[in-house]
């Protein structure tokens, strides 16, 4: 069959515009070009579960550790706006999301601060969530212009992170998987589960796509700065 609206010519046009992104692109793992990410890259995102425990005791799952390849593949998608990323990362992130067959759960993301989704233009956790097969429940949303978690320790970020959400509506019982991108602290998730809580919902579940490598919970953890959430 064709499509009498795309002539051959346009064909090789999309095909050249194709092309010259892909010639332009590079791997965010190792900066080779001419690939969105190279197979040996794609290969170290795969999930390699790590627990966290939360300073209030909850127990938050993350498919991967934010370090090295992970971590690079994580920023170009968060900051430099390459959502085609989020279809392996989405891939890791379905791996540590509980088996949801036959039970009415519901995946809810952590909701993003309304700069961030201005200035990004779409929300990663929920983005991950979609790409991992999901369709996400959008039950919370920001209530309030959260500080930049970056060098805030613990104390801070919890208190940072106090009123920073709130329930859109009343959960009535609705069993709930709560989703991040990054844990770090897990003053955030903390702050959520309470809220979802507070609201009727039962939060099952806490799992993110990656953790933070800090406070020895991963004996190969060094102080690099470029491991540090950017929210
Ligand atoms: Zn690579």
């Amino acid at each position: 069959m064709t499509d009498p609206t795309v002539s051959p010519t346009g064909i090789r046009a999309l095909g050249r515009e194709a092309l010259a992104f892909l010639l332009a692109a590079t791997c965010p793992g190792c900066d080779e070009p001419g690939t969105l990410l190279c197979d040996p890259c794609r290969g170290r995102l795969q999930a390699s579960p790590v627990d966290v425990r939360t300073p209030q005791g909850r127990v938050v799952r993350a498919a991967l550790t934010y370090e090295g390849v992970a971590a690079r593949c994580i920023r170009r998608m968060k900051d430099d706006g390459e959502t085609l990323l989020a279809r392996p990362l989405g891939t890791a992130l379905a791996v540590v999301l509980p088996s949801v067959a036959g039970s009415a759960v519901s995946m809810v993301p952590v909701p993003t601060s309304g700069a961030a989704f201005r200035r990004r233009g779409y929300r990663v956790p929920e983005l991950l969530i979609r790409r991992a097969g999901v369709r996400p429940l959008r039950a919370l949303s920001a209530a309030h212009a959260r500080r930049d978690q970056r060098g805030l320790d613990v104390s801070a970020r919890a208190r940072n992170a106090e009123g920073s959400v709130r329930a859109r509506f009343q959960g009535a019982g609705a069993r709930v998987i709560l989703v991040d991108d990054v844990v770090t602290t897990g003053a955030t998730i903390d702050e959520a589960s309470l809220v979802l809580d507070r609201a009727g919902f039962e939060v099952v579940a806490a799992v993110t796509l990656a953790a933070t490598p800090l406070h020895g919970r991963h004996s190969a953890f060094t102080s690099d700065p470029s491991t540090t959430r950017r929210n």
